[in-house]
Formats: C-alpha cells, structure tokens, sequence
C-alpha cells in the first residue's frame, strides 16, 4: 500500500502564503494550524476552533489548495480537524455555531449561488448608513432594472469602505432573480487585464472578445488598474460600446472620482462618467457600531455593546479595518479559551488603535507640521499669498496632504484657502518632479512625514 505524505507540498503552500501576507496576519492564523495527515488526494489540517477553521476557510482554502496543485500536480483536498486548547475547557464565546452549520448547508440551499461571487458580500449583509445610502439604493435600482436605470453605473471611494461587497451584491441580486441563468461576469480590473494579455499571446483575441462583449452583466472591480494600460483601454473601449449598444448593465468600482485618474483617454474616461458615479464616504460612529453589530451576529457569537462601541470609536479609518479588529479579537479569545472583557479588548488591540490614529491625519496637523518645518504660520498655507517663501511649501503641504489622507484633490483643495483641485493636481506633480531632480527633496520630504506621524500618534 502506498503511503501518502502531503506534508511538504503543505509547507511550501505555506511559505508562500508567509510572503504575501503581513507578518501579524501569518502569526494570528498560520502559526495555530498544524499538519495532521494525508490519505489519498487529500490532507488533515488541525485548528483551534471551529471559528478558526471557517476563517482560515474563507481567507486562504483556494489559496492553498491552488498552491498544492500546482506543485503536486494534484487536486488535494484540505480537510480541519479542530483541536481544541486543552488547558481550559470553557466555554470562552457563546458561540451559537450558527456559522458552521450554515456552511455546511449553503451548497444545498442556495443552488442560485454564482461560483465568481463572495458570498457573504450581499446586500442583506450590507449595513446601510449616511456614508453609503446613495451608492446602496442605486445599486438596488440597478439590481431591479438592469441596463435600464443607470448604465453605467460606477462607485468610487477610498480602500475597505464596500466597494467590492456593493458591486457583489449587485451581481447576487441579479442572478438570483434571472430564471435562465444570465451570463454575469464579475472580474478585477487586474485579471480582465492579463487575460486580454494571454489571448493576445496565444494568438486568440477572439475568445477574449466573445467572453465580455456577450454579457448581460458586467462588474468590474477597481478600473484604477486600467491607468496607463493603453491597448486594454483600447479593448475595454469596444466592449463597453458593444455592451452599452444592447442595454447590458455595466457596474465599475474605483478607487478616485474618474476625473483624477491619470493615464486613461479621454473617450473611455467619459464613457465610465456617463451613467452614474456615486461616492462612498468612511462611515459615522453609529454605522461602525452596526456594523460590527451586525458581524458578531453572523458569526453567531456574543460581545458585549461596551467592547463593539471600544472598537467603533477608535477605529475610524474604514470598515476593512473595523473588520479585522474583531476578527483578531474573537481569535484570541478562542486561542485561549478567555471570555472577551474590555480589558482584553483595550490590551490585545492597542497596536491596531494607535496605527489606524495614525492614518488618520488631519490636514490642519499637516499644515501645521510643514508651516513649521519652514518657520511660516500655517494661516499662510491657507492663505492668498504667491511668493515663492509660501508657495513652495504650501505645494509640499499639498502633497503630503495627498500621500497620508484618504481626501480628494477637490476636499484638499477647499482646505488650502478654497483653491481648486487643478491647483491640488498641479502641487502634487510638481513636488513629484523635483523628488525626481533634486536628489535633497526626498530627505526633506520624509522629516515632514515624520514629525507628522510623531504628533498624529501623540493626540
Ligand atoms: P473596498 O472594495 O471598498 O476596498 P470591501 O468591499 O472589500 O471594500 O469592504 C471591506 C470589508 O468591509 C468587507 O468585508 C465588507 O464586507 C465590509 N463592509 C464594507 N462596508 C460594509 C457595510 N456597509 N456593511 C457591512 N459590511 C461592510
Ligand atoms: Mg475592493
């Protein structure tokens, strides 16, 4: 009989994972699943927690079984087994289980499911605030007329706010409802990219055509990608003519308005601007606490109001964020089978607090920082003033501005004395220029950055 042994494709899928992820992520989920055994095509893994297993799941299982395949040449099947802690056997979170069992139901239940859609990004699962109310209820318009409301439709906003989980829902919502199973094609801007790319090197740009210009629902995510990529504009040109001449809905999500993206012609960035562009904002106190709220009854898990609102008013970068606190804090307290108390919370989060304060800077901070750093008054930066003693550091203040927040030009503009975005844009390529030419700026540059982070961390 032959005996099968997976262990080193495992720690090489491994090692892999360890280079593409942060090094705190690698420790919370890699350092507690342990090799059991292999039988046939197939793999035992041991986790702590059933918790863990359907995290590690959704995180990384395609990812690892992708990675063992391609070096086994083998279809592996990962199995968990949990293994529990044996220290203490209580039990630490009033887990309901719900999650698992829903799990294990899905495949059954929801035979609608589409194979290229997150399953959990549906509107049901979207909580719906001021900062997003707009984006949402245009996006169920879309969902209940297809091609006809708004096409096409585009949502812009910074990183972690729901772009992706908006546009997902949208491509949910619409199969869900389409009795023959219309042809729904959700792609990043990246992978939409290299495949145009591999049909052109095998020769058969045909195929690549025939896929997208016969759609009825196109979603794709994070067009930002398409900067400075002239021949797949060119192509994603002609497709969306060919999709916008048959009523096809079309829905993009970006990481800027259109009108800030460099590089892109001018007839494909007017083609994304003609249907609707609606921004997501970073959500209120009440809508993170919904949030959260929200999660911790999915997962079937119990925490107390006092610790989700801990995390609500200290994280206030964006959702991803907010997201992922909870998630590190469930994990420890499964890890070491402890009830979550405030104080627990306050110790095991202190280093996501302090960083997400910092990328948080107010342009008043960086104002101040740079006006001193020139020995100017920050009133100067917002003021009318063009000499060259104010001017210069006004465009630095303007491109630091850029580099550390999340606003727009336009929102940067009105904060240097009401000036336009153009003014913003012009600042920003000219520091850009003289980083490049004068080998002194970048050094400059740096120590202003520094001392922002400085003070940032301090309030
Ligand atoms: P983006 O694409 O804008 O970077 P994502 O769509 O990936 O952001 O969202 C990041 C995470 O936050 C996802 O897990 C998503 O489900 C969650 N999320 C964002 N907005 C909401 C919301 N309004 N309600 C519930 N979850 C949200
Ligand atoms: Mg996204």
């Amino acid at each position: 009989m032959e005996s099968w042994n997976y262990e080193v494709f495992w720690k090489e899928a491994v090692s892999q994972i360890k280079n593409s992820i942060s090094k705190e992520e690698f420790t919370m989920w890699f350092n507690n699943i342990l090799y059991c055994s292999s039988s046939e095509n197939m793999i035992v893994l041991s986790v702590p927690s059933n918790f863990f297993m359907d995290q590690i799941k959704q995180r990384y299982l395609t990812f690892i079984t992708d990675t063992m395949e391609e070096l086994s040449g083998n279809r592996i099947t990962v199995s968990f087994t949990v293994k529990k802690n044996s220290s203490e056997k209580k039990d630490s979170l009033s887990a309901e289980k719900k999650t698992r069992q829903n799990s294990l139901k899905t495949e059954e239940e929801f035979p609608k499911k589409h194979p290229d859609l997150r399953e959990d990004y549906s509107f049901e699962n979207f909580v719906i605030g001021e900062n997003n109310s707009f984006a949402a209820n245009a996006a169920l318009a879309i969902s209940n007329n297809p091609g006809k409301a708004y096409n096409p439709f585009l949502i812009y906003g910074g990183v972690g706010l729901g772009k992706t989980h908006l546009l997902q829902a949208i491509g949910h919502a619409i199969y869900e409802k389409s009795e023959a199973k219309k042809k729904i094609v959700f792609v990043t801007a990246e992978s939409f990219t290299n495949e145009f790319v591999n049909s052109l090197q095998k020769n058969k740009p045909h195929l690549f055509k025939n896929k997208y210009r016969t759609v009825d629902l196109l979603l794709v995510d994070d067009i930002h990608f398409f900067q400075n990529k002239e021949g797949l504009q060119e192509e994603l040109f002609h497709t969306f003519n060919a999709l916008y001449g048959s009523k096809k809905q079309m829905v993009f999500t970006c990481d800027r308005p259109v009108s800030e993206l460099k590089n892109i012609t001018d007839r494909m960035k007017s083609r994304f601007e003609m249907g609707l562009n609606v921004e997501l904002n970073p959500p209120n106190f009440e809508t993170r606490f919904a949030i959260l709220k929200n999660k911790v009854e999915s997962l079937g898990i119990t925490i107390s109001d006092d610790i989700l609102e801990l995390i609500a008013q200290n994280i206030t970068s964006n959702v991803r964020d907010i997201e992922s606190a909870l998630i590190k804090l469930i994990a420890y307290a499964e890890l070491v089978n402890k009830k979550i108390t405030k104080e627990i919370a306050q110790q095991q989060l202190v280093d996501v607090f302090t960083t997400s304060k910092q990328s948080n800077f107010t342009i008043d901070t960086i104002q101040k920082k740079v006006a001193e750093y020139f020995n100017l008054s920050h009133i100067d930066l917002r003021g009318r003033k063009r000499t060259k003693a104010v001017a210069f550091p006004r465009q630095i203040a303007m491109y630091i501005a850029r580099e550390l927040t999340e606003y727009s030009t336009t929102e940067i503009g009105s904060d240097f004395g009401g000036r336009d975005h153009t003014t913003v844009m012009h600042a920003i390529q000219k520091i850009e220029g003289s980083m490049k030419s004068d080998p002194t700026m970048e050094p400059v540059i740096n120590n202003i950055i520094r001392s922002i982070k400085e003070q940032s961390s301090k309030t």
